[in-house]
């Protein structure tokens, strides 16, 4: 704390990210990073930026990726917002859509994120609470009186839990003088997305990110997608504050990533059915396992500690999340999705600390 402190810095209370440690050999199940690398087009896309034009400035309005993504969503370039990943988008979005007179609605369980963007815009917030099978419920949203906007991601996280399309729909058609933010960060990996709605509802923002299942976490691209006049008003909080957020190698590697189908289709059928494959194998182990329609699971073993049981992995180096907070969730630990041999290491670490014997498990 120093006193040159403004007193809006002195009142933040910064977001935490997953662990980033420089250890070799660590199995990272902890920020639903990708396990895989990134499409071979996006290297070599990357590659080719670099080179003496790095001395130019990237194109301010990120022509050639908006059209990219147009494409691959069907829609007009006009309707695509792009950002320094989907934080930074997030971040925009909320400064041009939520600082209004009424508070935002945001579920109690959801992406830490959200009230920390409130806190540093001034928002005031009303979080609605899941249900008790940690779903969210559209009725609830509309049912809590007036707000200035509504915010939540789909899958959730860190539940997994999708929501179904009708049920965006309905909120859509019941909460029509406010913006609905849908951030759609796991959506790959089985939720359906709202975008086809986006011609109808003028309200609708869906944010996306090249983070998750393009594995592009290093990359930082994010975007979002909604009728022209609202991402008109991102446009202007981004040329606000900084006119270039993504750089001439990023433009590149997104752009390829967004042509890129194949690559996406195999890579997301694979972490589905590893995550398919590591629900069951935790149920064995005696975990609940919430249904995921994400790149990671959420579970509780009913009679042990999470916070030791991520203790004990991490001593065998493998990272996985606890939140102890909410406390209706600190009994979960969210595993992401690594590869078959990292989710097979996983659960043969957890037999161990579970102590339960493999004889025992039909094996
Ligand atoms: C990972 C994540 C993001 C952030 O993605 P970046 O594009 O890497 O900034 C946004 N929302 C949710 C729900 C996420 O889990």
């Amino acid at each position: 704390m120093s006193r040159f402190w403004s007193e809006a810095v002195r009142g933040l209370t910064p977001y935490v990210p997953g662990e980033q440690p420089r250890i070799t050999g660590l199995i990272k199940l902890n920020t639903n990073e990708c396990p895989y690398a990134p499409s071979l087009r996006v290297l070599q896309a990357v590659r080719d930026a670099a080179g003496e034009d790095l001395r130019l400035y990237p194109d301010p309005e990120c022509t050639q990726l908006r059209q990219a993504i147009a494409e691959h969503h069907g829609l007009q370039p006009e309707q695509v917002f792009v950002g320094n990943g989907s934080d930074e988008v997030l971040a925009h979005a909320f400064m041009a859509l939520f600082r209004q007179q009424h508070p935002l609605l945001l579920p109690d369980i959801s992406y830490s994120f959200y009230p920390v963007y409130a806190r540093l815009f001034g928002i005031a917030t009303r979080s609605v609470a899941l249900d008790e099978q940690l779903r969210l419920r559209v009725q609830d949203l509309l049912d809590a009186g007036p707000n200035g906007g509504i915010v939540f991601a789909n899958p959730n996280a860190p539940t997994g839990i999708a929501l179904p399309l009708h049920d965006i729909e309905s909120l859509l058609q019941g909460n029509r003088d406010s913006a609905v933010l849908v951030d759609e960060a796991y959506v790959d990996f089985g939720a359906q997305s709202a975008v086809e709605l986006i011609q109808r509802h003028p309200q609708l923002l869906v944010v996306r990110t090249l983070s998750k299942a393009h594995a592009l976490a290093g990359l930082r691209v994010g975007y979002a997608l909604g009728q022209a006049e609202l991402i008109e008003g991102l446009v202007r909080v981004k040329d606000s504050f900084n006119s270039y957020p993504l750089d001439r190698l990023a433009l590149a590697g997104a752009t390829a990533a967004m042509q890129d189908d194949t690559w996406l289709a195999h890579t997301r059928s694979r972490i589905i059915a590893s995550r398919e494959q590591l629900s069951e194998s935790l149920r064995e182990l005696g975990f609940d396992v919430l249904p995921s329609a994400a790149n990671f699971v959420f579970a509780r073993h009913p009679a042990r500690d999470a916070a030791e049981l991520a203790a004990a992995l991490r001593e065998q180096r493998i990272l996985v999340r606890h939140f102890r907070k909410p406390e209706r969730i600190s009994a979960f630990l969210r595993i992401s999705i690594g590869t078959e041999a990292q989710c097979e290491a996983l659960v043969s670490a957890l037999r161990g600390i579970l102590q339960v014997p493999a004889s025992a498990l039909g094996e």
